[in-house]
């Protein structure tokens, strides 16, 4: 099976390249450029593609693929939400994700972006290395006997209440559904008593329509004054300007991003030499308790390893033309 790589970073070039010696069947070769209507083209001779969260395979790509005779996309990550999958059913062309690679991954980061807001990590680096050793601006607070409320306690969200009770923090979440991995810990409670609850507030639930702007300014309005939010989930959750408009009333002690509204046109680029123009991503940077990340949750050598190791098994389960679970489906 001939597979065209596309949005190739060194490291996942590395990843892939670990694992390929078990896999003699597969043949990858690797482009930088990302997957777009007019990249799908040089797929032509190619069986599948692997694409990504940036990967434009929307309609016009789905064309361009099935004219290039490719029968399957290999998404390389979890979402599929920049698929078109009525296309891709059309032609016949099957597509295959990686549903759940490192839970933890992504809430130890969760934890990590709690713990540098709360405790100002990201300023005491920089005070440090200036030959500031004094401890202006820098107070925090114990996480231990204060309340985190977990938003959505699906697998990443599970992972963060168990490190939440490690920390000896009180467990409380909201979800559609309850998870029974957690009865012995967490107390399920509404939104609105989660929000005026929390001292730390995670976000774990996916976007949906009904998720979209699920933090804005009425669910801020009724958080607990000096609390913690932390989002590694998606950034269409929380509407950024009703954020910036609670973080400039000194509503919360710290924020804590892996991922934000205006993320798409950033995401894993090197844009050092550019100026933020009108950015409200900008604007967040400024605060001296905001803390962003490169939406990197998922980015540990356990989770890129299961991703590939996944994403191989799909092309293998396919060449095969076995089921194996990792089909995306128009009606999921
Ligand atoms: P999951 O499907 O295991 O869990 C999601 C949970 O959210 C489920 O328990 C579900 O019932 C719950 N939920 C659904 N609608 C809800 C609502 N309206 N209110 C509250 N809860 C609701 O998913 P997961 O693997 O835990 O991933 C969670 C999210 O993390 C994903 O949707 C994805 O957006 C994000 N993610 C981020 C990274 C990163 O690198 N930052 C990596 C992977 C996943």
């Amino acid at each position: 099976m001939r597979i065209l790589f596309f949005d190739t970073k060194t490291y996942d070039k590395e990843s892939f390249e670990k694992q390929t010696g078990n896999y003699p069947a597969i043949e990858i070769d690797y482009l930088k450029t990302d997957l777009t209507p007019k990249t799908a083209t040089l797929a032509k001779g190619y069986d599948a593609v692997c694409a990504f969260v940036s990967s434009d395979v929307g309609s016009d790509t789905m064309d361009a693929l099935h004219e290039a005779g490719v029968k399957l996309v290999l998404m390389r990550c979890a979402g599929f939400n920049n698929v078109d999958l009525e296309k891709a059913a059309a032609y016949g062309i099957k597509v295959m994700r990686v549903p759940g690679y490192s839970p933890e991954a992504v809430a130890e980061h969760a934890m990590a972006l709690a713990l540098t807001a709360n405790r100002r990590i990201h300023k005491a680096y920089v005070k440090v290395r200036e030959n500031d050793f004094s401890l202006g601006g820098l107070m925090g607070m114990n996480f231990y006997q204060k309340t985190a409320g977990i938003v959505g306690t699906g697998k990443i969200g599970a992972a963060m209440a168990k490190i939440c009770r490690g920390f000896g923090m009180k467990v409380i979440a909201y979800d559609v559904y309850q998870n029974p991995e957690l009865a012995d810990f967490v107390e399920y409670v509404t939104l609105d008593e989660l929000l005026a609850s929390s001292d730390l507030i995670s976000l774990h639930c996916p976007l949906m329509d009904n998720t979209y702007h699920l933090i804005n300014r009425e669910t801020i309005a009724k958080m607990k004054d000096g609390v913690i939010l932390v989002n590694t989930s998606r950034g269409g959750l929380v509407k950024t300007d009703d954020l910036i408009e609670g973080i400039r009333a000194r509503k919360f002690f710290g924020v804590g991003l892996d991922v934000y509204e205006e993320e798409t046109k950033n995401v894993f680029e090197d844009r050092s030499d550019e100026i933020l123009e009108h950015s409200t991503t900008a604007r967040l940077l400024s605060f001296p308790n905001v803390m962003i990340t490169s939406h990197q949750g998922f980015f540990t050598e356990e989770a890129l390893a299961a991703i590939c190791k996944t994403t191989l098994d799909n092309a293998v389960a396919f060449e095969k033309g076995e089921r194996n679970g990792n089909e995306v489906e128009e009606r999921q």
